[in-house]
């Protein structure tokens, strides 16, 4: 069996919190706060701080917009 290397830079404390986006991992500064099951409805595979309103980051608010249209364009193709 082959064993994954894990870089030492993955094993830091992911336990500072605050300050930050919200985003698990994500060092970037916040830009916009948008109510947490939005983001998480829209990027279900990101790991979210918690709280009822998440700091995202330019780059994840981004990320968030563009997922949360795509949801609802297929929202509204119906299913
Ligand atoms: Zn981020």
């Amino acid at each position: 069996m082959r064993r994954r290397e894990v870089p030492e830079s993955a094993a830091a404390p992911a336990a500072a919190s605050g300050g930050g986006c919200a985003v698990e991992g994500c060092d970037g500064s916040p830009q916009r706060s948008q109510p947490r099951s939005r983001v998480a409805e829209a990027l279900p595979e990101l790991a979210l701080e918690g709280g009822r309103r998440v700091k995202l980051c330019r780059e994840h608010y981004r990320a968030f917009r563009r997922a949360s249209r795509e949801t609802r364009r297929l929202d509204r193709m119906g299913g």
